[in-house]
């Protein structure tokens, strides 16, 4: 790891200060269970971080009639074993709890979650793999190579290296956005258009400036909400990043047809992945299990396999049909 200074200012409007006038490279540090990693794998060279991590402001966890606010800096497992956060969004609260280990849940906060990077073993793994996320212009080691764990979805020629993370995928089905600060004052970031898909620069996976700090996640409530889950399917069933995942909200009417419905993708896409197409096959019919097969189908269906990944097409696709199962099951009771 190689030197760098350290600064805790204790509040949003000091962190704000000290980005607007940090050098270059300067990342913002919150529980450090992947930014650390990255440092000490010589990935991220930053030569400052400014610690959020123990600002209480950031810490907040209110869910209100309208909406659900969540604190950047919010623990990961604070808000999965949220009262509130379980009734009214339990898929919200699966997709935390089925990620990582309740040792890091503890220390890692949402905000950091939703920019962690992505596992690609190639990107981690050290400099002699060609890599354009590590070393732009490098070439990418897993295109034609070892792709068993990377995206079927949002790829291109230049970088298919999965989004890792479980909670952004909730959250982009349930519509969420972020509250960001900056120099130039506060803006607001749908989830949708958080992350960027790597295109020919794969290393640009967000559209948040370095200077810019998430503030607060705020969630809508809504019925589709109160019929959530996350479903996640991994090599072992705890401590394992997905090999595909489904975020799934439903609202089912009176007569048994679905009234709204989200699907988000997980651990198959470059991005936190929204299936809208699936979503338009069951609005306003009954849920069947041929209809969330075919929903599935709808939610695949410009998958692109590589050489060793293509068993998690049809892995995602049952994915999708299982979670719309739970999902309607826990929107009728
Ligand atoms: C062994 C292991 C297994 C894991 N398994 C899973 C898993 O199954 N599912 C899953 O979703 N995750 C998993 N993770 C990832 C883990 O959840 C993240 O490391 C964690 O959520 C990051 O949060 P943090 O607070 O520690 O972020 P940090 O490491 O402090 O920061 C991460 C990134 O976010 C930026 N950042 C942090 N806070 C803010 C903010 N408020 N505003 C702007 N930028 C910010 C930082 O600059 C940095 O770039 C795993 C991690 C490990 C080490
Ligand atoms: S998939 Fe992306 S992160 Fe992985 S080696 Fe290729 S360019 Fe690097």
């Amino acid at each position: 790891m190689r030197p760098f200074t350290y600064a805790a200012p204790g509040t949003v409007a000091a962190t704000v200060t000290a980005l607007g006038g940090a050098q270059p490279g300067t990342r913002i540090l919150a529980g450090g269970t992947t930014l650390y990693d990255l440092m000490k794998l010589d990935i991220e060279t930053p030569p400052a971080v400014v610690d959020v991590h123990r600002i209480a402001e950031l810490r907040t966890i209110e869910a209100g009639p309208r909406e659900l606010v969540l604190g950047a800096g919010a623990r990961m497992a604070d808000v999965a074993d949220h009262p509130a956060v379980k009734a009214a969004y339990p898929g919200l609260s699966e997709s935390l709890w089925r990620a990582a280990s309740q040792q890091l849940r503890t220390m890692a906060t949402v905000g950091g979650n939703l920019l962690q990077r992505t596992r690609c073993p190639y990107f981690r793994n050290g400099p002699e793999f060609p890599c354009n996320k590590r070393r732009p212009g490098s070439g990418c080691a897993a295109v034609g190579g070892h792709d068993r764990t990377h995206a079927l979805l949002g790829g291109s020629d230049a970088c298919v290296a999965t989004y890792a993370g479980d909670f952004a995928v909730m959250l982009i089905a349930l519509d969420a956005v972020v509250d960001v600060v900056g120099p130039g004052g506060e803006r607001t970031v749908p989830l949708a258009g958080l992350h960027v898909e790597p295109g020919d620069d794969p290393a640009r996976e967000h559209v948040l400036a370095p200077d810019e700090l998430i503030v607060r996640i705020r969630v809508p409530a809504t019925p589709a909400g109160r019929g959530s889950t996350y479903l996640k399917i991994r090599d072992r069933e705890s401590y394992a990043f997905a090999l595909a995942a489904a975020g799934v909200g439903l609202a089912v009417e009176a007569d048994g047809a679905v009234g709204d419905c989200r699907i988000g993708l997980g651990g198959v896409a470059t991005r936190p992945w929204r299936a809208m197409e699936a979503e338009r096959i069951l609005i306003g019919r009954p849920l069947t299990p041929q209809s969330a097969r075919r929903a599935g189908e709808a939610a695949f269906a410009e998958a692109r396999a590589g050489t060793e990944n293509g068993f998690r097409i049809e892995l995602g696709v049952r994915t999708v049909a299982d979670a719309l199962r739970i999902a309607g099951e826990r929107a009728t009771r």
